[in-house]
């Protein structure tokens, strides 16, 4: 192809965006902001997507059957679930004006996820044992309204994903393919070039599960997942489940005399700490919560530490938790928020302790009393030693995994494909059965397995680029050769354009009447991997630059030719 036809310009010294991707891919004239979280994709970014969604495309047909669904829902399929109400980012549309609202007052959903219609989809067809198992996927548009939009590619309002839905007679069926599915997303994310900084971490299986269900993130500074890795044991798991042991602390202080101390107005560990004069370890957070089933409970960690809800819930045995309102706050400790303590609290209030607070000689704890802190707090002398220590904080750089004791590697990874075990969550939803061997009706299990096709190519960039542009992966490159004609070489560019295209090898022809510094700076910005000078000095060769390199060298066309196809 040649430039002149792209329609489409670099734009150097256009404005830079928050993430490098947004920039270069906006000045490198492959995508164009339509507003924040919306992008347009310009004939080389449709190039480079296309080939992201090949591969992606490649990888699934061996495990399930394309389609395509709607867009637009009707809020009755999304009632049927209940997420309607829950799921918060989704968006809906109506009529944007009166003439249109008079012809149609309708309300649709957006869909950020297909689950309400392809569920229906399989009930249609497959109720029998011998159906199954199937599975569904597609390639499409999804429609979430993300509270930050910033991060370009990373996090769009409409963005690509490519969701695959299966259904299975068991969960042990499901829990097989879900297997082959994850041997597919790794040879997906190896093909893409992004195998060696891809991992499989665990992570929240929502509601869906007690299981965990599995992210493929990829290594990447600007990526918003923090991930902790156990390398001994070959594990990674999100921050968000990770467990944790807190470093341990060991602290010889001769225990001392426990004593209420009046800190007014001084809430906060990191303020308490100084004002106390303690290290911040020594404060303990305490923080009461009401459970699904109506009772009061207490959670501490040691300063420091965040409390992490869905951990403590399953500690708790619990489906929710709430943090309790400050007239129960005021019930159980008689203090207000902000002095809760573990010391003295009425026996119906159940407290757990993280790991992270044991070891501790005098440490310190809300008195439950307004302004107060109780300090040379002591296990065993001033309340019971607690029978059992828990882990439901955050964790955080520093913390082991506690199965081995080995400290985390904690980094920065952008999530670019999720697969989860759904179980029956949308079967059951739908009535969804199928007729067993015996006659008898049984519930369908289902998964779902999701990539989201335009963040990766956000990702690439993000991963691969350097102060002068992108550098892009030869397989998703949007052409292989970037041929730059200089002065009174044109013929010779033609011919050589020519000898590429028949070769069947993808050229982009720079073939504007620009300056040879132009071109140059153009060729690294759009980042294709071999680069092609043909100019009154090459003669009836070519000059070859790969565009990570800086070495030239000169070639016969036909040994350009082969090197490429190799
Ligand atoms: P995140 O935690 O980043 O918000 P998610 O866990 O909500 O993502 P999933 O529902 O698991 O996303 O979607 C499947 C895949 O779609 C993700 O792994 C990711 O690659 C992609 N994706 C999700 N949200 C976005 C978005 N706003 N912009 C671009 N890609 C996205
Ligand atoms: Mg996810």
């Amino acid at each position: 192809m040649k430039y002149s036809q792209l329609h489409t310009k670099t734009n150097k010294s256009g404005k830079d965006f928050e993430s490098i991707n947004a920039t270069l891919l906006t000045k490198a004239g492959f995508i164009d902001q339509t507003m924040a979280g919306a992008y347009s994709f310009l004939p080389l970014g449709l190039r480079v997507l296309n080939k992201i969604e090949a591969i992606v495309r490649d990888e699934m047909d061996k495990i399930g059957v394309e389609l395509v669904m709607s867009s637009l829902a009707p809020k009755s399929l999304w009632e049927i679930t209940g997420r309607l109400e829950t799921v918060d980012v989704l968006m809906k549309t109506v009529g944007a004006n009166q003439a249109s609202q008079l012809k149609s007052n309708n309300e649709y959903v957006l869909n950020s996820t297909q689950e309400e219609l392809i569920t229906p989809i399989a009930q249609r067809f497959n109720t029998s044992y011998k159906d199954f198992p199937f599975a569904f996927y597609q390639i499409q548009a999804k429609f979430r309204n993300e509270a930050r939009a910033k991060s370009g590619l990373l996090r769009g309002r409409e963005f690509r994903m490519k969701d695959l839905y299966s259904f299975h007679t068991s969960e042990t069926d499901l829990k097989a393919y879900y297997e082959q599915a994850k041997v597919a997303y790794t040879r997906v994310f190896e093909r893409l070039g992004l195998g060696a900084d891809t991992v499989m971490a665990l992570a929240s299986g929502g509601d869906f599960t007690k299981d965990y269900s599995h992210e493929f993130q990829t290594r990447c500074e600007t990526g918003e997942d923090i991930l902790f890795a156990a390398h001994s044991a070959n594990i990674v798991f999100n921050k968000e489940v990770a467990p944790s042991q807190a470093p341990r602390l060991t602290d010889t202080q001769e225990p001392r005399e426990m004593e209420e101390v009046e800190g007014t107005g001084i809430i906060g560990v990191e303020a308490l700490a100084e004002y106390l004069k303690i290290p911040v370890e020594k404060t303990t957070k305490t923080i009461l919560f009401e459970t699904a089933e109506g009772n009061v409970i207490a959670a501490a960690v040691r300063g420091g530490y965040d409390i992490n809800e869905e951990k403590l819930k399953k500690v708790v045995g619990t489906t929710s938790l709430q943090l309790a309102s400050a007239e129960t706050v005021k019930r159980v400790t008689g203090a207000e928020v902000g002095y809760a303590g573990v010391l003295n609290l009425p026996s119906e209030v159940k407290v757990f302790f993280d790991e992270s607070t044991q070891n501790r000689i005098n440490f310190e704890c809300g008195a439950n009393r307004t302004n107060y802190h109780s300090i040379n707090v002591n296990f065993g002398r001033d309340l019971p030693m607690p029978e059992q220590f828990y882990d439901f904080k955050t964790a955080k750089e520093g913390d082991a995994y506690p199965e081995t004791g080995e400290v985390y590697e904690v980094f920065r990874a952008a999530e670019v494909g999720n697969i989860f075990p759904l179980n029956t969550k949308f079967t059951k939803a739908f009535g969804y059965t199928f007729t067993d061997e015996q006659g008898q009706e049984q519930p369908v299990y289902m998964g779902c397995y999701g990539i989201g096709t335009t963040r990766v190519m956000g990702v690439l960039v993000e991963k691969y680029h350097d102060e002068r542009g992108i550098i892009w992966p030869s397989q998703v490159a949007p052409f292989a050769v970037h041929l730059v004609s200089l002065k009174g070489a044109e013929a010779a560019a033609q011919q050589t354009y020519d000898q590429l295209q028949a070769a069947g090898i993808e050229v982009l022809w720079d073939d504007r009447d620009v300056s040879p510094g132009v071109k140059f700076t153009d060729a690294d910005l759009i980042g294709i991997p071999v680069r092609l000078v043909v100019s009154m000095k090459t003669g009836d060769k070519v000059e070859w630059k790969n565009r990570a390199e800086t070495a030239t060298e000169l070639l016969e066309v036909s040994a350009a030719i082969a090197r490429i196809q190799t």
